[in-house]
């Protein structure tokens, strides 16, 4: 139950055992096109394009910057963890001027100061993290990218923790790129970067002044692959990582199959049990409100007197948390990953886990405090959902 890498289904994991097949196979050519025409739903991108390539999530924010910013760019990343401390160090390694807003850990710039900021100067892009993963806190993007555009700035989003599991609509919210991970709530292996590119963010790569400053990492390199697959004929310029396409495919079938709106409300129900459960057991998030709080993961400060010495006794119960991440929060914190294809099984063997470390560890709550109020959650919602049906 960490962050990412998730548990992966059946059916993808089979994806992945199989002999690996020519890339020019029909009936692989058949899988990407899918896979390509599943990423644009996934985004909620109709005018999108995609791009789906080897590599891990920072090779997209890679993507994102080489194919867009050129040397002097002037752009603003708004920071609320480590991973927007990341594509703030990407931009700068290729030459953007960059301004960092940034909020205490646990916290977002508010609205307003993001509209300050984008009034600064003439800025070619907005660079957002959706759910940043070190913190657990959650950007309201559609407000953000309506104030970057109606300046006539782009905006970038990094969806490595939400995409599938937070709500997201790329072309309705006027998001120009964004870009998501493999291993995340997508619910697949590791291994390939999904970048979706809108109208503007297309023009402006067009436009550029510049080459693009990488090679694998240029879209003219893979738009002429992208466009190829989904009118499904065969193309090639590096060899696409055959199994972990069809593991998307598998992957993409199974979400898209439960519909974005449940997906998302899955999530969202998912995240309420838990966080009834912590408040329970008296653990604190470490957003500061549960309105920023991210449905596809918890960060959370250890109890007064413990350390990762809890996530070793959680993990003697038989579940795998994540220890801290942000740089100021390492030493205080613990994450809970709760996305990708998890039900009340999980929940309930999560919660019981940390229950039954922190009574071990001398924790005075009832025990049974946290399944109870979890429970609580999910049966409300249960009822909720037999209501509906009648
Ligand atoms: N952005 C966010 C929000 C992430 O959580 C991660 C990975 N944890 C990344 C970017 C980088 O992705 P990867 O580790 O796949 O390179």
């Amino acid at each position: 139950m960490i962050p990412g890498p998730v548990e992966v289904p059946p059916a993808v994991l089979h994806e992945m055992g199989r002999p690996p097949q020519s890339h020019v196979a029909p009936a692989f050519i058949e899988r990407f096109g899918r896979v390509i025409e599943g990423v644009r739903a996934l985004f909620r991108a109709p005018d999108g394009q995609p791009f789906v390539v080897a590599g891990s999530g920072t090779l997209a924010m890679e993507m994102a910057v080489v194919n867009l910013i050129e040397p002097g760019d002037p752009v603003l990343v708004v920071v609320t963890g480590y991973f927007g401390d990341r594509f703030a160090s990407v931009l700068e390694r290729f030459g953007a001027r960059v301004a960092i807003l940034s909020a205490e850990p646990g916290e977002v710039p508010p609205a307003a100061m993001v509209d300050e900021a984008l009034d600064g100067a003439d800025y070619r892009a907005l660079f957002l993290t959706h759910v940043d993963t070190s913190t657990g806190v959650r950007l309201d993007i559609e407000p953000l990218a309506a104030a970057a555009r109606a300046r006539g700035v782009l905006t970038v989003v990094d969806g490595v923790c939400a995409t599938a599991g937070e709500r997201f609509e790329q072309t309705a919210w006027g998001v120009d790129l964004a870009l998501t991970a493999s291993q995340k709530a997508i619910g697949a292996p590791p291994g390939l970067a999904l970048l979706v590119a809108g109208p503007q963010a297309l023009a402006t790569w067009r436009e550029r002044r510049s080459p693009v400053a990488g090679y694998y990492a240029d879209w003219g390199r893979w738009l002429p692959i992208m466009t190829a697959y989904e009118a499904r004929r065969p193309s090639y310029f590096a060899t696409p990582p055959v199994n972990l396409i069809a593991a998307l495919d598998a992957a993409l079938q199974g979400l898209l199959g439960e519909g974005m709106e449940p997906l998302w409300a899955r999530h969202a129900r998912t995240a309420r049990a838990f966080r009834a459960a912590w408040r329970a057991l008296g653990l604190a998030l470490v957003p500061a409100r549960p309105a920023i709080a991210a449905n596809t993961m918890s960060a959370l400060y250890y109890p007064e007197g413990q350390d990762s010495a809890l996530l070793a006794a959680v993990r003697d119960e038989g579940v795998a948390l994540a220890g801290g991440l942000h740089p100021a929060l390492r030493q205080r914190s613990f994450r809970v990953g709760h996305m990708g294809p998890i039900g009340a099984g999980e929940i309930l063997t999560t919660v019981g886990a940390i229950e039954r470390a922190l009574h071990r560890a001398g924790a005075s709550s009832a025990p049974g405090a946290g399944l109870t109020a979890a429970q609580q959650v999910l049966a409300a919602n249960q009822n909720e959902e037999s209501n509906d049906e009648l």
